[in-house]
């Protein structure tokens, strides 16, 4: 069953985004769309407003009451008035599931799952009230199911809520984007953030949430997997010397980092070297502010640029390299190239 899911409840810093969405409840489009910054709780703001729909009896402040046999379904994942659509990729790392040698499960929500909606979107509710349709992320719908879903949304049904969730509404189809009442979600404040990270045992909150650009969950992600821990010190060390930076020992000292990640720091060291040379200001890496703001100085606005370009090309196909290990070097040695010997 691909109907992974786990019920967590709001979170502190999403009580506003919460009210606004009960202030929708009265006059419920046919689609919204929840968009804002990745690992801020979006999709958990979506089942907790679909449960709350669902719910027999929700409290007065909107939230599902977790009693009623309708919140029980849904706790479940078997409530027959709801659906959530998300690629393979996502439902089998819900599920723990590291299949090897078999096929790679999908990254993309395909045309069948959507096709497979049509009987769920005809049928009349099971329980007399709303049925709803989580789609996460929005943007992994491929274009067969995008126009598939775009069919479903221009003849809309009476009490069928679609919920799309995204952090990349610029790569949703236009025609999709026009049957959504959009809806932005906000980043947390650094302080909300910080706080909660700090209530779930992560060391040094504040710069793990500056780290992933203010999105606690990733950053408790992070945390968790010690993703970035050592490896991100060593590459940190190493490019605040760029002048003693040997971009194949780094490479190999990075091995276990996921290229991704390395990528993800690279581009946030070069916003705060672009920051600190037009603004004086860093953003993701205060305590580096000083060796930041000194290599600022020594290097060309337009080589920087050129970099970031190089940084976002190879983001791309950073889930796939072709070859891990030389795209690393690769970088590293652009990057060492930024700076005069
Ligand atoms: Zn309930």
């Amino acid at each position: 069953m691909l109907q992974r899911f786990e019920m967590k409840p709001l979170y502190l810093w999403q009580s506003e985004s919460w009210q606004s969405l009960q202030g929708l409840r009265a006059r419920l489009p046919h689609a919204l769309l929840l968009k804002g910054a990745q690992g801020i709780g979006k999709l958990d703001l979506a089942l907790n407003f679909a449960q709350s729909l669902l719910c027999e009896k929700p409290h007065a402040d909107g939230t599902a009451c977790q009693e009623c046999s309708s919140c029980r379904w849904f706790e479940q994942e078997s409530h027959p008035d709801f659906r959530l659509i998300q690629p393979d990729a996502l439902a089998a790392a819900e599920d723990g599931e590291e299949k090897s040698g078999t096929k790679k499960p999908s990254r993309e929500i395909s045309v069948d799952q959507i096709r497979d909606l049509s009987g769920f979107a005809n049928l009349s509710a099971h329980c007399g009230g709303y049925r709803v349709v989580v789609i996460h992320p929005a943007e992994a719908l491929n274009n067969n199911a995008a126009n598939s879903l775009l069919k479903t949304l221009e003849e809309p049904t009476d009490k069928l809520l679609f919920l799309l969730v995204t952090h990349k509404p610029q790569q949703l189809l236009p025609t999709i984007l026009s049957r959504c009442l959009s809806f932005a979600v906000h980043t947390p404040t650094r302080e909300a953030g910080a706080a909660w990270l700090a209530q779930q045992g992560v060391a040094n909150p504040e710069q793990a949430l500056a780290q992933t650009g203010f999105a606690p969950l990733q950053a408790l992600g992070w945390a968790e997997s010690g993703e970035g821990s050592e490896e991100r010190n060593i590459l940190l060390a190493a490019i605040c010397k760029p002048a003693k930076l040997d971009a194949l020992a780094l490479a190999d000292s990075l091995q276990r980092s996921a290229p991704v990640h390395v990528i993800h720091c690279l581009q946030q060291w070069c916003h705060d070297l672009t920051s600190a040379k037009l603004a004086g200001e860093v953003r993701y890496f205060p305590e580096q502010a000083a060796e930041i703001s000194k290599l600022a100085d020594s290097v060309a606005s337009a080589a920087l640029l050129g970099f970031q370009k190089e940084l976002l090309a190879a983001r791309r196909s950073a889930f796939h390299p072709l070859n891990p290990r030389l795209l690393m070097e690769s970088l590293l040695l652009s990057y060492r190239q930024l700076f005069p010997a």
